[in-house]
């Protein structure tokens, strides 16, 4: 195993017998890694480029030690291997490991290791680009989902119902009185009692729910698979969960209190646009019959009388 941070490998290139052969290989090699900002292309990119040279059967790219993501496999794995956890200064790249049914030459190993060189700039460039781009979805405050992240999501969902005929509901949230939190705590505390709804709204949902933050004091939980009735339950379980909070901050407790819209989507030819009003007039309802409580739109009843027999099996 060898920890193979960024060398440039002009060493091994010098004196090298195939010398040439291996410096056109590593220009090539270059510029077709230049090519994507995915890291498990470049990575697939590298196999294909360096394949025929070194001749290995496998190869096995790792991006995490925390075991988070699925390793990449490339080809088979054999008997003999040859390990690197590629770094680049701090910041780390993974660990590769090749293999091949025969043992691995020295000169070999060098050769991989100068090709592995041209690898760890455009992989660095690929994760930093991944990272930036999650980051884009990420709202800082509460490190719950944006609305560009929402918009995304129900685009999928959408989707899912037009190819599988799966419904999805949607739960706009929205924290009552939030101002006057502000007024009274502060707004320091006002940011903590977001932060605590937020967790609180994914913890209690589950693990296939998605939450995001919607506005100022607004959230919204997409649920997928779920119709208005299943939705019902599961933001009154929200609203049971958050009523029962006690957020302390120095001396004060505060104790917030949220209101919820529901709309189902049970037809994909709704835009994203009709579903969030729909939720959105379901939460103005809640709010003016007299917040701390939950609203559907339709009403749940009347949607039950609208749809067919079959499909109030989902709901
Ligand atoms: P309602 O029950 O009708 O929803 O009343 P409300 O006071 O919650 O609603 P309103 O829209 O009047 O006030 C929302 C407040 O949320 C006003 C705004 O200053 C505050 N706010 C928005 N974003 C943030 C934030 O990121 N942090 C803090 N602390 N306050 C925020
Ligand atoms: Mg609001
Ligand atoms: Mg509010």
């Amino acid at each position: 195993m060898r920890d193979l941070s960024s060398t440039s490998g002009v060493a091994a290139l010098a004196s090298s017998p195939a010398a040439t052969e291996l410096l056109q290989l590593r220009t090539k090699l270059a510029h077709a890694l230049q090519t994507s900002l995915d890291s498990n292309t470049i990575i697939r990119l590298f196999f294909e480029h360096a394949q025929p040279l070194i001749g290995f059967n496998g190869l096995r790219y790792c991006a995490s030690t925390a075991g988070s993501e699925q390793p990449l496999q490339l080809g088979r794995q054999a008997t003999h291997q040859c390990h690197y956890t590629m770094r680049l200064a701090d910041h780390r790249l993974g660990e590769l490991t090749f293999y091949r049914r025969q043992r691995f030459s020295e000169s070999e190993q060098q050769t991989l290791e100068t090709l592995l060189a041209s690898l760890a700039f455009p992989l660095r460039n690929a994760q930093q680009y991944q990272e930036a781009l999650q980051l884009a979805l990420i709202d800082p405050l509460t490190r719950v989902g944006n609305r560009t992240a929402l918009d995304n999501a129900l685009e999928r969902e959408r989707q899912l119902l037009m190819r599988k005929g799966e419904p999805f509901a949607l739960i706009l949230i929205d924290i009552d009185h939030f101002k006057q939190i502000n007024d009274q705590h502060g707004h320091r505390r006002g940011d903590k009692v977001i932060r605590v709804v937020a967790d609180t709204i994914d913890h209690v949902s589950r693990g296939t729910d998605m939450t995001f933050r919607y506005g100022g004091e607004e959230f919204a939980l997409l649920l997928s698979g779920t119709g208005a009735a299943g939705a019902l339950i599961t933001a009154e379980r929200l609203r049971s969960a958050v009523e029962a909070l006690h957020i302390t901050h120095d001396e004060a407790i505060i104790r917030p209190t949220i209101s919820l819209g529901i709309s189902a989507c049970l037809d994909a030819k709704e835009t994203a646009g009709a579903l969030i009003d729909r939720a959105d007039r379901a939460l103005y309802r809640a709010k003016k019959s007299g917040r701390n409580r939950s609203s559907c739109e339709p009403p749940v009843p009347e949607l039950a009388r609208l749809v067919h027999s079959d499909t109030q099996q989902r709901l």
